[in-house]
């Protein structure tokens, strides 16, 4: 494909597809099965927070292509490109699969066990996976054969999830999405119960706590394999969980001897604040599951971090041809090396203060605008209709392309029949020039609404 070498500034209005770009889309519609890609941006290159069309057109990307490239585009990534660099120079093997041990997966793994706090008095046993869904299905099997150690047939097992969840889009994780999502597929077997409890925002908090209150005294109880949950939900919207209520789990947890997993695959690697967004709660949960930005944006890679005593015992049980390979694991290992150095969960904390507090300055007082909220570089706007108070998808999703075209790349989150988000997740690395920028974007896009 040809990419042309100037097109329109950030900021400068652009037709988006551009020719190029449109003759790609059209082989696209041809060669690709349908998936969630509903931007009319066909990505040429990218430098830091910026990103080329293949127009030549720049934009500040402020996805970070969904939380992978949290280092920044080009150049910040260089480092994880030369970790790779090392191991084809030693004439190692990139890939060797998962029968035989190397040094670069054992070196990534004591890694992960380290900065991963996970329940006290367990030790930690790290599996690697190439996608987020796949280390959910991990986690899921786990605590599967987990209970079935228990005498539970998987029948009678039952996982707890919340709405407004996203855990990903194969089998066993589509299983503990929330049920209002279009996209959850049922009708096919798999063997397991489910409870789905609503997501413990701030105002939700009571009523979260009495249903685990209610579920202590039913029979349920010692049938739950896992509750899974995100700390602060992507997909479902931009919510962070309350404190309280999450410390309320972590006790039920315990008290009823239920692995609680954290999906930290949208939060992790510093996107909120810190680390690991849990380490908010002043809590250890008992599996954490990993990916997106762990390969640095440069490899795919996830994973579980689970309680030893929860993890695979025999030869067999579990494994997968791609994950602990040196090329994805020694990309892992400078990802965590590269955020703890240039302190970027720091950042992404101070940077997404700055961000909310001028987001708020500048629309807050706009009528089509219900809340702006978020942690860390995950913010979300929502959206109301100001006639009727009710969801506003349709302006949503007009700013959402109206910024493309003038050069901020950004991503709807939510349910449009309940909570219309535009979702925010730069890299780690954006500057407050950028945000600024951006918010100038935004406002210059509302007004031509
Ligand atoms: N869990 C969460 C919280 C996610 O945000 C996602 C992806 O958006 C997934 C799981 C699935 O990850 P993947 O798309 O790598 O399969």
């Amino acid at each position: 494909m040809k990419v042309k070498k100037r097109g329109s500034k950030i900021g400068k209005f652009r037709k988006v597809p551009g020719p190029i770009g449109k003759q790609c889309l059209e082989r696209a519609e041809q060669a690709l099965s349908k998936t969630t890609a509903d931007s009319y941006v066909v990505i040429a290159g990218g430098q830091g927070t910026k990103i080329f069309d293949a127009d030549g057109n720049e934009y500040l990307c402020f996805d970070s292509g969904v939380c992978v490239a949290n280092l920044g585009y080009g150049k910040n990534q260089r480092p994880v490109w030369q970790a790779i660099e090392k191991i084809k120079k030693a004439g190692a093997p990139l890939y060797i699969g998962t029968d035989r041990i190397n040094p670069q997966s054992v070196q990534a793994a004591e890694l992960m066990k380290k900065i991963t706090p996970i329940r006290e008095g367990h030790d930690a046993r790290v599996y690697f996976d190439t996608k987020g869904t796949l280390a959910v299905e991990t986690a899921i099997k786990a605590l599967s054969k987990a209970k079935s150690r228990q005498g539970i047939p998987p029948k009678k097992m039952i996982f707890c999830y919340c709405t407004g969840s996203f855990h990903g889009r194969t089998l066993s994780a589509l299983t503990i999405m929330d049920k209002r999502n279009p996209h959850r597929i049922t009708g096919y077997s798999l063997p397991y119960r489910y409870i789905e409890l609503r997501f413990p925002t701030k105002n939700r908090r009571r009523g979260f706590i009495s249903r685990l209150e209610k579920l202590s005294k039913s029979n349920k109880l010692n049938r739950i394999a896992g509750f899974f949950i995100e700390v602060v939900q992507g997909e479902g919207g931009i919510n962070p969980a309350d404190k309280t209520a999450i410390q309320a789990l972590d006790q039920w947890c315990q008290k009823h001897n239920i692995p609680l997993v954290f999906d930290e695959i949208q939060s992790g690697f510093g996107r909120t604040g810190t680390f690991w967004a849990y380490e908010q709660y002043g809590i250890k949960p008992d599996m954490v599951v990993f990916g997106k930005g762990a390969g640095g944006g440069v490899v795919p890679i996830a994973g579980v971090v689970m309680r030893d005593d929860l993890s695979f015992r025999q030869m067999g049980e579990h494994s997968g041809t791609f994950g602990p390979d040196p090329i994805l694991t020694a990309a892992l290992t400078k990802t965590v090396q590269v955020t703890l150095e240039k302190q970027l969960a720091k950042r992404a904390r101070k940077m997404g203060q700055y961000f909310i507090s001028r987001l708020r300055e500048v629309f807050g007082s706009k009528i089509w605008l219900k809340e702006i909220r978020g942690q860390g570089l995950m913010i979300g706007m929502e959206f109301w209709n100001p006639e009727n108070k009710k969801p506003f998808p349709e302006f949503r999703d007009a700013l959402w392309y109206k910024a493309e075209e003038l050069g901020l790349l950004a991503f709807p989150a939510g349910f449009d029949g309940a909570n219309p988000i535009l979702r925010f997740e730069p890299p780690l690395t954006v500057t407050k020039k950028e945000i600024r920028k951006a918010i100038q974007i935004l406002y210059q896009a509302a007004n031509l609404i």
